[in-house]
């Protein structure tokens, strides 16, 4: 989602890329996960016998890290690439083969083994793009089975008692950490809704542009600032062109300040990863024949207009001259 392939429809990752997405997935999962006072708080074991390699390297970088906060590890580069080294050492001994073998036997189906070489691998030509149709079906298969292995451990058995708030625990984010990016946010809007434009007079919201169920990333050119009202009935739809024309103007078109703001406080921001995903998100919603949100329960019917907003067209000529995308 976050990278383009290749003009034959493969896509290269290196180890390192992957690594990335495990500490991201993994970083909320090394916290202790407990009922019923401290001391039996502990991390999930995601292990039978012992606790995940991943996990430990983690929960060790976790601890040293200041408020616990993954943005801050990012910024002590010696720290970061530390870390990333070792979960890319485990990946290369253990996930990474298992991740297509079945039942004993290893079809092949998402990358070949044999060119598995300068740390790379090559997802198949037809993977990415089945990755990209079938986000929400295989995130929701693998957080189901994820959750019923991880209930399945008998060393968790005591941590986790009532069990009904696991799954957002697992899947979650931490919603303290956003804060600053809404005050921002409010700040750069002048303390007016993105969507409706009036004013907000109370705290109001920080609403994922791309909603967090469609696609689960912290990054600050997908926040926007508004009514909780308008949060609310937006959901998990995707916004309608109209809001998509103001989405571009305030990152792309005029996007320095913010991504300067975003760098001062720290924050993580990425503003290519975001325009891919924003991409990729409608480009879904309009082969699905999605509704999009206009205003309180008002939807109408994606259809093409989307493309002229963020130069999608445009953008493949651009790739294929060598040029920059905007
Ligand atoms: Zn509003």
């Amino acid at each position: 989602m976050e990278q383009e392939p290749d003009t034959d429809g493969s896509l290269r990752l290196t180890v390192a890329d992957i690594a990335e997405k495990f500490i991201e997935y993994y970083w909320r999962q090394a916290l202790p996960f407990g009922v019923g006072g401290e001391s039996r708080l502990q991390p999930l074991l995601q292990n039978t016998d012992q606790q995940a390699a991943v996990i430990n390297h983690i929960i060790a970088a976790r601890s040293q890290a200041p408020g616990g906060s993954i943005a801050a590890l990012r910024l002590n580069t010696l720290a970061w690439s530390r870390l990333r080294n070792r979960i890319a050492g485990v990946i290369r001994l253990m996930p990474l083969w298992k991740l297509q073998t079945v039942s004993g036997e290893v079809p092949e189906f998402l990358y070949r083994q044999a060119e598995f070489r300068d740390d790379r691998i090559r997802l198949l030509p037809g993977v990415p793009a089945a990755f990209r149709s079938f986000h929400g079906l295989a995130t929701n298969l693998v957080r189901g089975a994820w959750v019923a292995r991880i209930q399945r451990i008998p060393g968790n058995r005591e941590v986790l008692g009532e069990t009904a708030s696991l799954e957002s625990f697992l899947s979650g984010t931490d919603r303290a950490s956003l804060e600053p990016y809404r005050e921002i946010l409010r700040d750069h809007q002048s303390a007016r809704c993105f969507y409706c434009s009036s004013r907000v007079s109370g705290t109001g919201d920080l609403d994922h542009f791309i909603a967090w169920s469609r696609y689960p990333v912290d990054l600050g050119h997908n926040f926007v600032f508004s009514h909780s009202r308008c949060n609310q009935d937006k959901r998990e739809y995707l916004a309608h062109p109209d809001h998509l024309q103001r989405w571009r103007e305030q990152n792309l078109d005029s996007g320095e300040e913010l991504a300067a703001r975003f760098t001062a406080a720290r924050l993580p921001h990425d503003l290519e990863r975001s325009r891919q995903i924003t991409v990729w998100a409608y480009g879904q919603g309009e082969l699905a024949g999605a509704h999009v949100w206009v205003a309180g329960k008002h939807v109408s019917a994606l259809g093409p207009a989307w493309r002229s907003v963020l130069g999608v067209a445009q953008l493949r000529m651009a790739a294929e001259e060598g040029g920059g995308y905007w």
